[in-house]
């Protein structure tokens, strides 16, 4: 998937989770869509032309470092582990659904779907995200 579906998606799952958590206070809301944007395209960091020691679509496209992130977050602040895992998680559904897929418990267990990465059904799908999430914005006021 490309990064402005992740982002989007990323967005519209936090928009799911606000409608169920109370913030403490402004700040605290923009730090968990800020943690949840920035969780949502980290796995991609193993993507470049320029690759050195990651595979694309490896360990980075795993529960394992979900996980690992998940604890990093912890240690940092407890609040952070939320955000961080329904960014990566949601990373990991959409890449789940291309054909490349991806290996939740690396190197075993590959998943994928048929939905084409730069497709028009990417975009369409893309397109829909962000109708909902404007949706849910309008429904939240
Ligand atoms: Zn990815």
């Amino acid at each position: 998937m490309r990064l402005i579906t992740h982002l989007v998606f990323g967005i519209l799952i936090a928009l799911v989770f606000d409608t169920m958590i109370s913030f403490e206070s402004l700040p605290h809301k923009l730090l968990f869509y800020s943690v949840v944007a920035f969780s949502a395209i980290l796995p991609d960091m193993d993507y470049s032309k320029h690759r050195i020691a990651l595979v694309h679509r490896g360990i980075l496209h795993s529960l394992w470092s979900g996980l690992f992130l998940g604890l990093v977050a912890y240690l940092v602040n407890p609040f952070l582990v939320l955000p961080a895992l329904l960014g990566t998680f949601m990373h990991l559904l959409l890449d789940s659904m291309t054909p490349e897929g991806v290996k939740l418990f690396y190197p075993f267990l590959r998943v994928k779907g048929k939905l084409r990465t730069g497709s028009a059904a990417e975009y369409a799908f893309l397109l829909a995200g962000v109708f909902l999430s404007v949706a849910l914005t309008i429904y939240s006021f």
